[in-house]
């Protein structure tokens, strides 16, 4: 199935990182999130009303003419609260030869529960569920945010990367920042020092701070 006229409402995207997954990949903010973390890295991204309606066909275009990546990694926001169109988006990638990559703030036990979550979840080949838990926010695995959270390798795909505790590597992972026209753009988890130093170091002319992009892998 294609996406025809399908559209996903998109907080940000960009075509080339390395620091929201394993590899070069193309990673997808998606725009609402109604789990309400205290705590949420992406507080911007949390109403279902914000970003851009984006079709997912011009999105697949996209994904497939980005250079020398591994796979895409969806993230926001909620991607299973867009979980139809985002099962097409999701299969037309696995489609092209690449690998899939989801955080989810539901856990994998909700999520098969949840309606219309199937789809999606038969396109993923890894995933990283459950809430962000900023009491327990920790770095000891890459990519994941909070010790609550679990990896389920639900193909092949990135299996052999398992760590056997419970990751895919230990440590923190890499802090992108790229200046996209004329914003900091933070891609990565970076520690709340950095962060509010970014953070704090860019103002708007008229004095307000504002965020920097997607900053943290929230969920
Ligand atoms: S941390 Fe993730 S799951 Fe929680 S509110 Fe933010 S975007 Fe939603």
């Amino acid at each position: 199935m294609t996406g025809g006229s399908a559209a996903l409402r998109i907080a940000a995207r960009l075509p080339d990182t390395e620091a929201e997954g394993p590899y070069l990949r193309y990673a997808l903010w998606l725009q609402g999130c109604s789990l309400a973390c205290p705590g949420c890295c992406n507080p911007e991204m949390l109403s279902p009303h914000g970003g851009t309606l984006v079709g997912v066909e011009a999105l697949l275009r996209e994904i497939r003419e980005a250079p020398g990546i591994e796979g895409v990694t969806l993230l926001g926001g909620e991607p299973f609260e867009q979980a139809g169109p985002l099962a097409l988006l999701a299969g037309g990638v696995r489609r092209a030869g690449l690998g899939v990559m989801a955080f989810s703030g539901y856990t994998l036990h909700e999520l098969r529960a949840r309606p219309g979550a199937a789809a999606l979840l038969a396109e993923v080949d890894l995933l990283v569920d459950g809430r962000y838990r900023a009491a327990e926010r920790s770095s000891r695995r890459r990519f994941v945010g909070s010790a609550n959270q679990r990896l389920h390798f639900l193909t092949d795909r990135y299996r052999a990367l398992d760590d056997g505790a419970g990751g895919i590597g230990a440590g923190e992972g890499p802090v992108e920042v790229r200046i996209r026209g004329g914003a900091l753009f933070v891609s990565g988890a970076p520690d709340a020092g950095l962060l509010a130093a970014l953070r704090a170091g860019r103002r708007e002319p008229d004095g307000d701070a504002r965020g920097a992009g997607p900053p943290l892998t929230p969920t």
